[in-house]
């Protein structure tokens, strides 16, 4: 069995990694190789609109997409103390800086009038923090939200294990923070409940939780029954990982979730329409949406290497034999199965549109896909787009003697490659050759 701080810094090393790729996620296995998965990421407004659906315990809050509706929303709220949190998908937003100046992604204050100010100055403006890129991501829109006196920090995360091949929850007595740190220096603080999907989470675990995290008397049981319907909400709405942090407790006697991130399984979109309705792709790369558009995946890498695919699992092949030859990718492009010339057309585009590009690699493997439809759409692509970049074009499978026959009388300056090996040397030689 995974140990705790196992399990916390694979916790913390997901979370991050999904926080900095937050849409079409690249997750390097140790290899430094890949694999690529697509991960719904909800803001924190939206992700505390569905607690709260769930009986879960959250603050009172607005949403404002400009500094008047922010003003607006303070008001309406009427409360003692309100806290303007920007809503970006990566966390440490607290001790986070924006590009106007403002220092902090959370902050508190009892004059509306500061409400509008601050969110002046985080509206349009770049947040930084150790989890976004070094320029920042764009704050489209703040929450506005009552805010409530914290007498204990802790953190409560529910997650997909792959070691457990189920549901765990981790918790540890020192929220607010990082929980990384926490596993770091104080791995006796995380503790963990391996949940068995088909018989539930029981009392007796709930109450556990909450004790390791420090609630005691009444508090015990109000925080575990918070921690039941938080896990009865992840269950429900198919979520790879729910984190709280803080989950924390007020000094009236109230355990409130003060902060949320929720991620989605992607293989449950049909049976959760209205939560994927939500995705409002603002954080994409530009690129990615584009893709999508086309119904094709992208995924943007640090490469030089255009790898246009079919599958998945090709593209990790693929991958993997540029690496072997010294080479690195710069995307991929996955086309998936029933393909259209346009596509192909689009899929080109799309790849070149990438500076760094400096070689396109092109590796289809045709069941479904026919060879000819692929062919057409390169020499399409080629004359069109007046390609710069050398290409290497690998074709096998269906409809194959067809296509290498369109691309050899289309005198464009292919270079055809025998198969995968052929295509990334000839790739990988065309790069270093500049
Ligand atoms: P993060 O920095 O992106 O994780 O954003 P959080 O929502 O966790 O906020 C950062 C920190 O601000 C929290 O750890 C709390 O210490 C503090 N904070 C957030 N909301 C409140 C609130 O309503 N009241 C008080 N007193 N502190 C808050
Ligand atoms: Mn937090």
């Amino acid at each position: 069995m995974a140990s705790p701080v196992a399990i916390a810094a694979q916790a913390g090393k997901l979370l991050r990694e999904q926080a900095l790729r937050p849409r079409l996620l690249a997750v390097r296995s140790q290899a430094g190789h890949l694999t690529s998965r697509r991960w719904l990421n909800l803001q924190e407004y939206q992700s505390k609109k569905l607690m709260s659906e769930h009986g879960v315990r959250v603050q009172r809050f607005f949403v404002a997409s400009t500094a008047k509706e922010a003003l607006e929303a303070a008001k309406r709220l009427n409360a003692k103390e309100i806290v303007v949190k920007a809503q970006i998908l990566a966390g440490g937003r607290g001790k986070g800086v924006f590009n106007s100046g403002l220092k902090g992604g959370v902050h508190l204050t009892k004059d509306p009038k500061v409400v509008g100010q601050l969110a002046q100055q985080m509206i349009g403006y770049n947040l930084a923090t150790k989890q976004t890129p070094k320029e920042g991501v764009k704050v489209n829109k703040v929450m506005v939200a009552e805010a409530l006196d914290i007498s204990r920090e802790t953190y409560l995360a529910i997650l997909m294990d792959r070691s457990y091949n189920g549901p765990v929850i981790v918790g540890s007595p020192q929220g607010g923070v990082d929980i990384e740190e926490v596993a770091a220096n104080n791995p006796e603080l995380i503790f963990k409940e391996q949940i068995d999907i088909f018989e539930g989470i029981k009392d007796s675990q709930a109450q556990r939780m909450a004790e390791n995290l420090g609630f005691l008397g009444p508090l015990k049981h109000q925080a575990a029954d918070q921690i039941k319907k938080l896990y009865h909400l992840f269950l429900k709405i198919d979520a790879t990982q729910v984190e709280v942090n803080p989950f924390g407790e007020t000094p009236e006697g109230q355990v409130v979730c003060f902060d949320a991130k929720i991620n989605f399984d992607d293989n449950a979109e049909f049976r959760q329409k209205d939560i994927f309705a939500m995705d409002d792709k603002s954080e994409n790369e530009p690129i990615e949406n584009e893709a999508a558009r086309y119904d094709l995946k992208y995924i943007g890498l640090d490469g030089n290497i255009a790898c246009f695919v079919n599958g998945a699992g090709l593209a990790m092949a693929t991958c993997d034999i540029i690496f072997l030859n010294g080479g690195k990718p710069a995307n991929f492009l996955d086309l998936g199965g029933g393909v259209k010339e346009s596509q192909v057309y689009q899929a080109f585009k799309l790849l070149t549109s990438d500076p760094k590009v400096e070689a396109i690699l092109v590796n289809i493997f045709g069941g479904i896909v026919n060879c000819a439809i692929i062919a057409n759409g390169i020499t399409k692509a080629c004359r069109e787009l007046e390609l710069k970049v050398p290409l290497v074009v690998r074709l096998e499978g269906t409809n194959v003697q067809e296509a290498q026959k369109i691309l050899q009388s289309s005198g464009l300056p292919i270079t055809p490659a025998k198969d995968l090996e052929d295509a990334a040397k000839k790739a990988v030689a065309s790069v270093a050759k500049k």
